[in-house]
């Protein structure tokens, strides 16, 4: 495991039963709430995408927290997709579904410029389902899905079979 993996290992705090039975809530606030080992996270994502991304784009909400810094830690600016109903003007949707019933994440028409080279990030990838909408918006939003990045991945979820070829990366995998 590379140290920064040991960080968010030592710092997410495993909830059962949240929001319901039978789930595992990976809870990131220990993590967030060490300066340090929040700073080290961002700067190590960062590192590894320095000159290869032209946006961030962060998946509400907790892809929110990751992805702004590591945007201006870049250098680059920072796409919000959000979920439906909360981004005015024109926008682009993708509907998924859930255990029970569906979701939908969207985002603005215009925010990204064509062509444009997408850091995808968002807390857990579980699976699969949220993120695999988020690329089908950035890609019909006209621009590439360069890289996803998560800070956890729950890996007997197969979630990363969704994403189809597009690069993946977790910094810790459980
Ligand atoms: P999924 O679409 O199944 O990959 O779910 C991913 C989204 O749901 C992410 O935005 C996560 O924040 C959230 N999520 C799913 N499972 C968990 C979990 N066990 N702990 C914390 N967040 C989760």
């Amino acid at each position: 495991m590379s140290q920064t993996s040991d960080l968010v290992a030592a710092r997410v705090r495993d909830v059962p039963d949240f929001p319901k039975p039978g789930v595992v809530f990976k809870d990131i606030a220990p993590l967030l709430s060490d300066g340090a080992a929040f700073r080290s996270l961002v700067e190590d994502v960062a590192r590894r995408y320095a000159d290869q991304v032209d946006v961030v784009a962060g998946i509400e909400a907790r892809g929110f927290i990751f992805g702004a810094p590591v945007a201006l830690a870049l250098g680059v600016g920072f796409v919000p997709i959000r979920k439906a109903g909360k981004l005015p003007g024109d926008t682009i949707a993708s509907a998924y579904s859930l255990e029970y019933g569906t979701a939908e994440v969207e985002v603005q028409a215009d925010a990204f410029a064509p062509g444009a080279r997408v850091l995808l990030i968002d807390d857990v990838l579980a699976t699969g389902g949220t993120a695999a909408a988020a690329c089908e918006l950035i890609e019909r939003g006209g621009a590439e899905v360069s890289a996803l990045e998560f800070v956890i991945e729950l890996g007997f979820l197969d979630g990363r079979d969704r994403l189809a070829d597009r690069p993946v990366n977790a910094i810790l995998t459980v």
